[in-house]
């Protein structure tokens, strides 16, 4: 039997199913692992959770530049910043059922943390003495095979013609923040920034995970927001501070329960990390990762430097001082950011003898934010007024005509996908040129002139 929150995750994939937000890749073809697509009502929701994240971090800040980096890049970048020898995760397999995990997850849920710099040989080392509690999450077996490390990193063969490419492979980017720090000096040199600055980006990134549980959690393909922020050495852990205040009340403020995030502190740091933090959600397999911010040294710019030869210092033209800027980060998933809104507004109600399920999520992240119904679908003046109010308002906002089926099942159908407001045309719009506006979350209805529902929005998203 499953538990409740395992059911809650299994309704919450099948209402991205139903309702058109999450459809599993290639599905026709019988799927393709760890890679979603997203449909009508996930592009809208995922476009309004990347134009709020970009408002944060770009538009409202005077010292954060954006950034549109590509996919590809010099392979070398991937050897300067370690993931060709150290972005790895260590892979086990039954050898039962044959399905594969990752050690340090299989430890994890028997208490026992991994640190991510251990070898192959401390891995299996601590796996061995923890082998009895371990069980295959598919079979339930504990038959496994040697741990074995295994690097994340995608390849391909852009540009490479020879036979035999993998050889000289080229990368699809496992995460985005490197298109920044080898931009970083462009940005310096070609705008009017100075440290302290940041630059954000929002872009697809490529992991070879292990493990392809736990829906849009974790993908092989994703997108992620990061924005990565250059200061001088002695400002580095000020800023750290600043930027862990702005990012938790980034969430607060999109209205995710206070009760369902909280801060996870890096234990085992890697070498050049000053501090680490993860906001973590609580989803319905437990607290996880959301976002993690971290303080980086001058790690990122120094390895560059080495590598590329070029030099990356930064003088401050007033204090005449010279130095490599430390980074601090902000990292957040897009697909992940919006399983959380899914999870944190996904509410079941009682209404009576009736029930419904509603997302209570932000009206700035909703996918459509008006829908507009005639009453009946076959009385042309009603239909026609109702479209003139939709052609109206779509210049404003995204909003859905819908004329199918009963208005009950309209207004269920919009609950479900978290529409904030329904307007109804029925025969008294016809004689007072007004229409009732049903709001989603405490279902009561107001009577609103046809003239003044521009009004009655503005401000409203
Ligand atoms: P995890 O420990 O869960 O594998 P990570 O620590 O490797 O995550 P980072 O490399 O710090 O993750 O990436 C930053 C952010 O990008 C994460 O906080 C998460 O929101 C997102 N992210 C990372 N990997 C994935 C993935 N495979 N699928 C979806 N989102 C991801």
């Amino acid at each position: 039997m499953k538990n409740k929150n395992e059911n809650s995750m299994d309704k919450i994939v099948s209402l991205c199913k139903r309702r058109g937000f999450i459809f599993p890749s290639s599905e026709i073809y019988g799927g393709f692992s760890a890679v979603y697509d997203y449909g009508p009502y996930g592009v809208e929701l995922t476009n309004n959770i990347k134009k709020e994240w970009w408002k944060t971090m770009v538009q409202m800040r005077e010292d954060i530049v954006g950034l549109d980096s590509a996919i590809f890049m010099n392979p070398k970048i991937w050897e300067a910043s370690g993931h060709t020898s150290g972005f790895s995760d260590p892979l086990i397999e039954c050898k039962k059922c044959h399905s594969r995990s990752r050690v340090d997850h299989l430890l994890e849920d028997v208490g026992v943390f991994a640190d991510e710099k251990m070898s192959e040989e401390e891995i299996q080392e601590i796996f061995s003495e923890n082998r009895e509690k371990i069980k295959c999450p598919k079979c339930g077996q504990s038959d496994f095979s040697e741990a074995r490390k295994f690097n994340l990193l995608v390849q391909a063969n852009l540009g490479n013609f020879t036979s035999d490419w993998t050889k000289d492979p080229v990368y699809l980017r496992g995460e985005t923040c490197q298109g920044i720090y080898v931009n970083y000096k462009n940005i310096l040199d070609s705008t009017r920034v100075k440290i302290p600055f940041g630059i954000a980006q929002i872009g697809k990134a490529f992991r070879n995970e292990i493990t392809a549980r736990q829906f849009v959690f974790r993908t092989r393909e994703f997108e992620q927001m990061e924005m990565q922020y250059f200061t001088s050495p002695e400002k580095e852990m000020e800023e750290y501070e600043k930027l862990r205040k702005e990012r938790l009340k980034y969430y607060l403020d999109l209205g995710i329960k206070k009760e369902n995030l909280k801060w996870h502190k890096h234990e085992n740091l890697v070498f050049y990390a000053k501090e680490a933090y993860d906001i973590e959600y609580k989803y319905p397999f437990g607290f996880k990762e959301l976002e993690g911010v971290h303080a980086r040294g001058d790690y990122d710019l120094s390895q560059h430097g080495k590598f590329s030869g070029k030099d990356l210092s930064y003088l401050d033209q007033t204090t005449k001082e010279k130095y490599i800027p430390h980074i601090i980060e902000s990292s957040v998933g897009v697909g992940r950011t919006m399983l959380a809104v899914l999870c944190d507004g996904y509410t079941e109600e009682k209404i009576g003898e009736e029930s419904r399920t509603v997302l209570k999520i932000s009206k700035k992240l909703s996918p459509i934010k008006i829908a507009v119904f005639p009453l009946l679908k076959n009385k042309d003046e009603l239909v026609k007024k109702a479209k003139e109010i939709f052609n109206r308002l779509k210049i404003s906002y995204i909003c859905e005509f819908d004329a199918s089926g009963n208005i009950g099942k309209r207004y269920r159908r919009q609950d479900e996908i978290g529409t904030p407001h329904c307007i109804t045309v029925d025969f008294d719009s016809l004689e007072k040129n007004d229409v009732t506006v049903r709001d989603r979350d405490t279902m009561k209805q107001k009577r609103i002139k046809i003239e003044d529902l521009e009004d009655y929005f503005k401000d409203s998203f």
